[in-house]
């Protein structure tokens, strides 16, 4: 079963509300879809969006590197060896985690379609319902507590805030969330890097002397600081997870090695797909580190697949997929759906769009 053509179509989606972080406002982002044909005629979709702060990756370099190397790689490939196609995805060009990750899903979309299987199902999983948290973007406190008290009354019960730059500001925005969503609700830190190591102990040994329903800490320190992100880790009660440390496979092996977290963070986009998404949740399963499931603000179609994925992988124990909720009506029918806090997928074959 040969691959005949690998097509790029550029997508706008808007946001219902603006995403703000201390660094940034997203109002829309920008999609690359992607898809796949076979020669038996089925269809594999994909997707990825332009995340240059993260990844490096542009809407047009994301096209530039499916339509060029990308392509030349896979077209007229045999897709029953998957995971040979998959390894020559990777080897296609250097980078572009984004574009290979669009790639990667819209192989296992088709070739889900081809055998007539959920992708969960092909990747060894059952389906099943997910819980998510929800972000509560960056604004004045009284902003986001009005935002902490109507995403609790939608159903939410573990809420994401971002920190990482002010002390008193962060600390003032805490309190006032924790002050109206009280200690039933839990707060998952995300710090973006914001800290340096002795910034990091310091507010968070503050943070563990206040009464406040913490589950972990995520990538307090700068990406590359793996050092920093030890001495974070051995000078703290609450758990460190690891964001952008760990793109690849081979990244996470050396915070395993250096032991300076308790948990990642997988994203699709980060990981260039399902494969290495995979392989770095078995990784961590040897390690015995839990995985959380992210996603940057991204479409629908790489959410679903990062759905399907985390009812597959029995290491994957965190959800953190709210993005699709975001935005907008993007038109899809199928793939996954949300009632509250809880997340699912259809059991149609592939990703579940049709
Ligand atoms: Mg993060």
């Amino acid at each position: 079963m040969k691959i005949t053509d690998i097509v790029c179509e550029k997508r706008t989606v808007s946001l219902k509300r603006p995403f703000k972080t201390a660094v940034r406002t997203v109002e829309t982002i920008e999609v690359m879809d992607v898809r796949l044909q076979t020669e038996d005629g089925n269809e594999g979709l994909g997707s990825a969006t332009a995340t240059l702060q993260v990844t490096g990756d542009s809407l047009d370099g994301m096209i530039a590197a499916v339509e060029g190397p990308i392509k030349d790689a896979l077209l007229y490939e045999d897709m029953n060896k998957r995971n040979d196609l998959l390894l020559k995805l990777e080897k296609s060009c250097i980078n572009n985690s984004n574009a290979k990750a669009a790639v990667d899903i819209a192989i296992h979309d088709a070739f889900g379609k081809q055998c007539n299987l959920p992708v969960y199902r092909l990747l060894g999983g059952e389906r099943d319902v997910l819980e998510t948290d929800m972000t509560v973007s960056i604004n004045d406190p009284a902003t986001m507590q009005d935002e902490a008290v109507a995403r609790v009354e939608e159903g939410f019960d573990v809420l994401k805030l971002k920190v990482g730059h002010e002390e008193k500001e962060d600390f003032q925005r805490l309190l006032k969330v924790k002050e109206a969503v009280g200690d039933n609700v839990r707060l998952r830190l995300d710090a973006n890097q914001g800290w340096n190591g002795k910034q990091a102990v310091h507010f968070i040994n503050r943070l563990e002397k206040e009464d406040i329903n913490v589950e972990f800490i995520e990538q307090p320190v700068p990406a590359h600081d793996l050092k920093a992100l030890k001495y974070v880790r051995d000078h703290v009660h609450l758990p460190i997870m690891a964001d952008e440390s760990v793109f690849s496979p081979s990244e996470v092996l050396r915070l395993v090695e250096m032991e300076c977290v308790d948990y990642v963070n997988i994203k699709l986009m980060k990981a260039g797909g399902l494969r290495r998404a995979g392989q770095i949740a078995d990784i961590c399963e040897s390690a015995g580190i839990p995985c959380m499931i992210g996603s940057m603000m991204e479409s629908t179609v790489s959410g679903t697949a990062a759905v399907h994925l985390a009812m597959a992988h029995p290491n994957i124990k965190i959800y953190d997929l709210d993005a699709p909720l975001w935005m907008k009506d993007e038109g899809l029918k199928g793939g996954m759906s949300y009632e509250g806090r809880e997340v699912t997928v259809t059991d149609l074959p592939g990703l579940g769009f049709y």
